[in-house]
């Protein structure tokens, strides 16, 4: 490449252009990426553990406000070290997404109201919670007063047992440990020996 006088300094004006103006991009981003506040600025850091399988790793939820801001994997912890899997990663939309500006807001498809299908009908309606309650609770009630086995014959003796075979309890991921731990109680209290849990809590 033959470089005349004014070629060269045409082409080193346009370096020199070039690489001020890439300068200068960097230095916009580099300023961006320190003004834009951190998410869990001035939020305090609540330890829980996941609820969604046996596993049992630990989060640290970034509480603001009563808001959780964000949710991580505890590296701390002694199980996962930091780590998620998809499901605990998703944690924060339990209850929250982030919208466009990057600020936490409820998440919008979140069940918040009882919907019942009566029998035969084909589409949901909208109960409110006591109606709900009292509904499960005198179903509840009624299987276990029709179906409670008092005693079986165990080799010509009668043994109490006090069990149903009509219910089946399953736990919920959604609750924590403790949550279904009480709620174990409860169902064995009533004589219900199917129990379960999709995470086998
Ligand atoms: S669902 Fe994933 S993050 Fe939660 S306890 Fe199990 S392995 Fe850990």
């Amino acid at each position: 490449m033959n470089l005349t006088r004014r070629s060269f300094l045409k082409l080193a004006g346009a370096t020199t252009a070039a690489a001020t103006l890439t300068g200068v991009g960097l230095n916009k981003a580099s300023a961006a990426i320190i003004v834009e506040p951190l998410r869990i600025k001035y939020s305090k850091e609540v330890y829980t553990t996941c609820t969604f399988c046996g596993v049992g790793c630990g989060i640290i939820c970034n509480v603001r406000d009563g808001i959780i801001v964000n949710a991580e994997g505890d590296p701390d912890h002694p199980i996962n070290e930091g780590t998620l899997c998809s499901k605990g990663s998703s944690t924060f939309n339990i209850s929250y997404i982030y919208d466009e500006k990057g600020k936490p807001r409820l998440n919008p498809n979140r069940l918040t109201e009882v919907l019942y299908r009566a029998p035969g009908a084909s589409d949901y309606e909208v109960i409110d919670w006591d109606t709900a309650f009292d509904m499960i609770a005198e179903r509840i009630k009624d299987t276990r007063d029709r179906t409670l086995v008092e005693t079986v014959d165990v080799g010509g003796q009668q043994v109490t047992v006090n069990r149903t075979n009509a219910i089946n309890w399953l736990g919920s991921a959604w609750c924590t440990g403790e949550e279904n731990y009480l709620f174990h109680k409860m169902v064995r209290a009533m004589g219900v020996i199917n129990v379960d849990h999709c995470a086998r809590l």
